[in-house]
């Protein structure tokens, strides 16, 4: 059972592609502008590994991990080196 819940902000979303690449069950990018497509807001937890490494490494910070209940929280800053 999914204890986690997943929210994109495709506002932020520079379409850097890391979510996609990382966990494609997860995530996916839009054919016109490349931006981030939310496959699973609920991941399974053998996904949800896959799915907080991807958040992790997005440049912009447009992905939040948070509890089902608790609405989203901000996750750690994204490494330096990105995926641009
Ligand atoms: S890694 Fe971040 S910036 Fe890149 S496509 Fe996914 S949400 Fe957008």
């Amino acid at each position: 059972m999914s204890t986690a819940r997943l929210r994109v902000d495709r506002g932020r979303c520079i379409g850097a592609g890391m979510c996609a690449l990382t966990a494609p069950d997860v995530f996916d990018q839009d054919a016109e502008e490349g931006l981030v497509v939310l496959l699973r807001a609920e991941p399974a937890e053998t996904r949800l590994t896959a799915a907080r490494m991807a958040a992790g490494m997005c440049p912009s910070g447009a992905i939040t991990l948070g509890g089902p209940d608790s609405g989203s929280s901000a996750l750690p800053a994204p490494p330096a080196d990105g995926c641009q």
